[in-house]
């Protein structure tokens, strides 16, 4: 008798469960769909890429067990993986486990082919309903691009804000927010028609286009939209065909009061190889900007990404994570997948001494240099002076000794320019930041309690690094 899928796999994570630990049981094989069981096979459904090679590099041999225990020697076990393509439907991709023992043993990795996708004028949105608002964490950095987006979202076409322009650096959530912006519209105005297309895909649906004398249908495509946007807008520099074909576009919808959002990584004056005619439409509307994190915004990140996941990670980590990776969103994110994963192989807590571990794989240069926002809460915390008093103008003598203090350190500690110093500390000049350094070294000479100090900060700060 043929039993369906669902038991089948039901009995292969009864006998799982008795062979991991209870997290990695959660994190890896919850998640996990059975979808069918054809001929001895049986096809699971496993949530992303990294997810399949996850199982396939850490689980493999007990889920062969698993499967030889449940439907015999014959038994084969394949992978569905469900491919972001940006639609809600999201899109399956098959792999087969090799089936040979095990990977280890013939190095074989199994490798995903992508079917080819032959119809690119479709009209198919690309919005990944992961992205909202409502899981984009508002902060100074920003706040203007965010409340510009809700706007936009609330009223796509009518506001001043077309084109809206979002600029910033890598990983500081151009791509959530604008994506947000077009899930919002989808959900308030189903009507319409948004399409979500990054720079680099605009181009090659535009190559293809020219090649198979499709041109037309192209064009046809896009002034059909309401909503259009068009993620990393940088990709054009150059491109000068490309741009022109966008500036039509840009023109006819723009005209036609259909809203326009574009993405940049830098400010659009600084957009090289783009022609002055698109530069100067860009300006119509209005250019927000996303800055980097501060500390209380990465914390809440941070909070509500483990929220999201269900896993509680104690105070202590959350704010060893935040002071430690200041750098962008995606790589606060990469060091929270690490650490999840870390504590579910090692079926380990996640703990203080775990985030230093994963952390110091993973950011190489992180003992030789510490960021200036963990200089500035150390010295803050050192000394009891308000992180904002650091960075703020009061000219009290503690205050002002402490913020040159920490000024001094950063000096030390980091590669940041002079200019780059001054900036996080309230936007002051190089000079500042120069005239704060002499008057350290001075008191270190003159004063045994100052110079004291900064040893034990010193101490403070190497005791980050494990
Ligand atoms: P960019 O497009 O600027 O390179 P992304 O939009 O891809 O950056 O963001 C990188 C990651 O950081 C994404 O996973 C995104 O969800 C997350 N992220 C960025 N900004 C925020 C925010 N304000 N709140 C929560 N998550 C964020
Ligand atoms: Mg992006």
């Amino acid at each position: 008798m043929q039993i369906d899928c669902k038991t089948a796999w039901e009995n292969c994570l009864l006998f799982i469960k008795g062979k991991i630990g209870d997290k990695s049981f959660k994190t890896w094989f919850e998640p996990i769909i059975p979808i069918k069981l054809e001929n001895q096979i049986l096809t699971i459904q496993v949530p992303s890429q990294f997810f399949y090679e996850w199982l396939e590099e850490h689980y493999v041999d007990v889920l062969r067990s698993a499967i030889v225990a449940e439907l015999g020697r014959t038994a084969r076990l394949e992978y569905s993986v469900v491919v972001d393509t940006g639609n809600s439907t999201g899109k399956q991709l098959t792999v087969k486990l090799p089936t040979s023992p095990s990977k280890g043993s013939n190095g074989h990795t199994p490798t995903i082919e992508k079917e080819q996708v032959t119809e690119p004028f479709i009209l198919s949105n690309h919005l990944n309903p992961k992205y909202t608002f409502h899981n984009f964490i508002e902060g100074d950095c920003n706040r203007l691009a965010r409340s510009a987006g809700m706007a936009v979202a609330n009223k796509p076409g009518v506001t001043s804000f077309n084109p809206l322009m979002v600029y910033g650096g890598v990983g500081l959530g151009k791509t959530h927010l604008v994506q947000s912006i077009g899930n919002d519209i989808k959900r308030q105005y189903p009507e319409k028609v948004i399409v979500y297309v990054s720079s680099e895909s605009f181009t090659g649906q535009f190559i293809e286009s020219l090649k198979n004398n499709r041109i037309q249908e192209f064009t046809n495509y896009f002034a059909k939209v309401d909503i259009l946007i068009i993620d990393d807008i940088q990709f054009l520099s150059g491109k000068e065909k490309t741009q022109e074909i966008f500036f039509h576009i840009f023109n006819h919808l723009h005209q036609s009061g259909k809203q326009i959002i574009m993405t940049s990584d830098c400010p659009p004056r600084d957009l090289k190889g783009l022609e002055e005619r698109l530069l100067s439409r860009f300006k119509w509307g209005l250019t927000a900007d996303l800055q980097q994190p501060d500390y209380e915004t990465r914390i809440a990140i941070i909070e509500q990404k483990m929220q999201a996941d269900g896993i509680a990670v104690p105070r202590s980590v959350l704010e060893y994570v935040a002071y430690s990776v200041d750098t962008n969103i995606r790589e606060l994110e990469g060091v929270l997948i690490s650490l999840i994963a870390h504590a579910s192989l090692n079926r380990k807590e996640i703990d203080l001494e775990l985030a230093k571990q994963t952390l110091k794989n993973l950011i190489h240069d992180i003992d030789t240099e510490v960021s200036i926002d963990y200089i500035q809460k150390a010295v803050s915390e050192f000394l009891h002076i308000e992180m904002e008093d650091l960075k703020g103008k009061t000219r009290k003598k503690e205050i002002v000794i402490a913020r040159q203090i920490a000024m001094y350190l950063a000096k030390e500690y980091t590669t940041h320019s002079l200019k780059s110093i001054g900036y996080y500390f309230g936007g002051r000049d190089h000079s500042t930041v120069i005239h704060a350094i002499q008057a350290v070294n001075d008191m270190i000479d003159t004063d045994s309690r100052v110079k004291n100090n900064i040893h034990d900060i010193k101490k403070k700060l190497k005791l980050k690094v494990v």
